[in-house]
């Protein structure tokens, strides 16, 4: 099956359209948005490590996870380990505290994307701190901008106390940013996707709170459906899976975010 699916998708060409469409829209972006150049994290959950070692042939450096297990089985992997030397792994899913420990031990993670309480910031402190003392963990600050109840990620107006925490008193975290996961299927004729608007205004909200610029504050917002419109409203970070690495099937629980 997983040999059936790699056979039609070409990941190698699928970085650089992806790539190419990642400037496209950049180009758009007003010149008055002093955020960052755009990254792109290709998301390879669910897809085998050949398809990664095929991006990463591309160019492809900063790959993204959302299973703790997965991650873990992939970074330890002989094949990324021999092909992949320079992978920088970003920790995207939900996080439980009762998998910092085996998130903690992946090698080459460059970032999780998706802190979103006090306590899940002192705890990966904590355990970072064992870890790597002498480097800091990056983190960004998940966001829940569409407010609905079954999305992780904190309150809006709670982002600058959470920041402000791992700043004062987490000193083997680094913040680098805001993210959002942001409502699925949003219908771009209705004008500027909320979530992202919402994201903006936490950034700007952090950038001015803590006398930062905004080009280094991250702001990672845009999946497949919508990174050219995240682009052009200043997203810093995209995070693209299917678009590259093709369809992936529909977690039943709901766990595909
Ligand atoms: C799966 C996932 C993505 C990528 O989604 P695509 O629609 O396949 O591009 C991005 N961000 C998060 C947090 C994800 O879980």
């Amino acid at each position: 099956m997983i040999n059936r699916i790699m056979a039609n998708v070409d990941v190698k060409l699928g970085i650089k359209h992806i790539l190419e469409r990642v400037e496209q829209a950049y180009s758009k972006r007003s010149p008055d948005i002093r955020n960052a150049k755009p990254s792109l994290v290709a998301v390879s959950k669910t897809k085998p490590i050949e398809m990664i070692v095929d991006a990463y042939s591309a160019g492809q450096r900063h790959f993204g996870e959302n299973y703790v297990k997965e991650l873990w089985e992939k970074s330890t992997s002989e094949l990324i380990n021999a092909q992949c030397p320079d992978i920088c792994w970003h920790f995207i899913g939900h996080l439980q505290s009762s998998s910092v420990n085996k998130l903690l031990k992946v090698p080459r993670l460059d970032m999780v994307e998706t802190l979103d309480s006090i306590k899940l910031a002192n705890e990966l402190n904590k355990k970072w701190g064992n870890v790597s003392p002498n480097k800091p963990l990056k983190v960004l600050v998940q966001v829940n901008t569409s407010q609905e109840e079954a999305k992780s990620g904190i309150e809006p107006s709670a982002v600058t106390d959470l920041y402000r925490h791992i700043t004062e008193n987490c000193k083997h975290l680094l913040p680098k940013g805001v993210m959002t996961i942001g409502k699925f299927g949003y219908d771009y004729s209705l004008g500027p996707n909320p979530d992202f608007v919402c994201l903006l205004d936490c950034h700007k909200n952090v950038c001015d709170t803590f006398n930062l610029s905004p080009e280094d504050v991250h702001i990672s917002m845009g999946m497949s459906d919508d990174f050219e419109q995240a682009i052009e409203m200043g997203s810093t970070i995209v995070r693209v899976g299917s678009s590259i690495f093709g369809y992936r099937p529909k977690k039943i629980d709901g766990a595909d975010a």
